[in-house]
């Protein structure tokens, strides 16, 4: 599995971009902002990507439904084979557009686009030449999801957790300290050795620790 990494700045996402030998899907993980960067960069990498293939797929899985992760669906706009896909509850916020997106505060963007796979917790994703499976982390939002790669013992935390022990906000729309501290839990229990988090940089050392160090911030 390859890992290409679409680094977000400022406010904007990380976007993860997996692909692998004799995969004829493409699997986006989190869509970060629309703009002309992003544009530019995930263009770039996919198509690249692609190059070789003739008959792909693009699977969107979305960590949870926050603004920064979910609006640039217009950089994939001229691939008609996209498919997005999330935990039913972040499925749910963005389909309906609901408060929990934080759309209202964020002023410009729209989702245009329907999450039409809903992944339950421990759920494999199909993808060759990893072995992924979603976990459900709530406590961020309430649809919390992180993406976790038994082979290559990688998670894709999105704003669970964060390199330099830190962890997602828990004072918007249905965050939950005590929900987060018990997703935490549950992470730190995976065999692990990188942490491919929705912002700042990645973590190839004691990533364990590091979720500890972060749930221990939380119970403070
Ligand atoms: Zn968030």
């Amino acid at each position: 599995m390859q890992v290409e990494i679409i680094r977000g700045e400022g406010l904007n996402s990380n976007i993860f971009i997996l692909s692998s030998e004799n995969e004829e899907k493409i699997l986006v993980i989190d869509l970060g902002l629309d703009g002309l960067q992003t544009n530019f960069a995930l263009k770039k990498v996919l198509g690249k990507m692609t190059e070789k293939m003739t008959d792909f797929q693009i699977e969107v899985f979305l960590t949870h439904c926050h603004i920064d992760h979910v609006l640039g669906s217009d950089n994939l706009a001229e691939f008609t084979n996209v498919q997005y896909s999330a935990s039913s509850q972040t499925a749910k916020h963005i389909n309906e557009k609901d408060t929990v997106t934080l759309l209202s505060m964020y002023g410009s963007g729209e989702i245009n686009y329907t999450v039409e796979k809903v992944y339950k917790d421990n759920e494999k994703i199909t993808f060759k030449g990893a072995d992924l499976e979603v976990i459900h982390s709530p406590g961020h939002t309430d649809g919390c999801a992180v993406v976790y790669d038994k082979k290559s013992k990688s998670l894709f935390a999105g704003d669970v957790v964060f390199a330099g022990a830190g962890c997602g906000r828990v004072d918007l729309p249905t965050g939950n300290r005590t929900t987060l501290i018990a997703s935490l839990n549950k992470l730190a229990e995976l065999e692990l050795e990188h942490l491919y988090s929705g912002h700042g940089p990645d973590l190839h050392t004691n990533v364990k620790e590091n979720i500890l160090a972060a749930k221990k911030m939380l119970e403070w």
